[in-house]
């Protein structure tokens, strides 16, 4: 069973993803992390993240791999630096190219084999596993999710400067060549702005639990 949830950055989708599979014994896979990685490596090597030949490269020199739900760069956990507002503002482009994309996914995809998953991230219900039992589509405002950003991550922006960042990415993850944010047909839509946690998750399991009996 592949549980996949897409959405914009503060939608909900990884607390809920991780609630989910912990709930329903399944491995969780958060695919934002691997481009996130991709960039961590590049930036701490020096390199230009724009430059896409270079960041092609870094994506096929790393080994990514994932220990304990922590994503590991050659070996080493890195779970705790992909979040900073570094990553936030190249990770989006870094992933824009094909070339990356096809690295990742076929990563993803390794991952998953034979295993129940659920998984989240931009175009996991589209492009990485458009046969997925289970599709949703997270949303939110855009203020609401910076202030979720802000509670996440206090130290640092202001809420004028997270917003800005957050509709810049969103901007560019729906604009993307390949993969680009967008809500599949048999996906399930949920605006999770007025909805607590507990009260997203509750739905997503029932639907998974009814899809789980057919
Ligand atoms: O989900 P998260 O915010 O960690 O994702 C970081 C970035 O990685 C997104 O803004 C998006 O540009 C990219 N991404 C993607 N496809 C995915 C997951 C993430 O392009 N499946």
């Amino acid at each position: 069973m592949i549980v996949a949830i897409d959405g914009p950055a503060g939608s909900g989708k990884s607390s809920i993803a991780k609630l989910l599979a912990n709930e329903l014994g399944y491995y969780f896979l958060n695919t934002g992390s691997f481009y996130r990685a991709i960039t961590r490596a590049q930036l701490d090597m020096g390199k230009d993240p724009l430059d896409r030949e270079s960041v092609l490269e870094t994506a096929k020199n790393i080994d990514i791999s994932v220990l304990d739900g922590n994503i590991c760069i050659d070996g080493k956990d890195v779970e705790n630096v992909l979040h900073g507002p570094d990553i936030d503002q190249f990770v989006s482009p870094v992933s824009s190219d094909p070339r990356v994309r096809d690295i990742v996914n076929a990563k993803v995809r390794e991952l998953a084999k034979g295993m129940d998953i659920v998984t989240e991230g931009r175009d996991t219900t589209t492009v990485v596993f458009p046969d997925a039992e289970c599709k949703f589509y997270f949303d939110a405002t855009p203020e609401i999710r910076a202030q979720r950003r802000i509670k996440q991550h206090p130290e640092g922006q202001s809420y004028e400067e997270v917003l800005k960042a957050i509709i810049e990415r969103d901007n560019n993850d729906k604009n993307k060549p390949v993969g680009a944010l967008k809500i599949a047909e048999d996906a399930i839509y949920l605006d999770t702005s007025v909805l607590t946690i507990k009260q997203v998750c509750e739905k997503v399991i029932m639907v998974v639990r009814a899809k789980k009996l057919h």
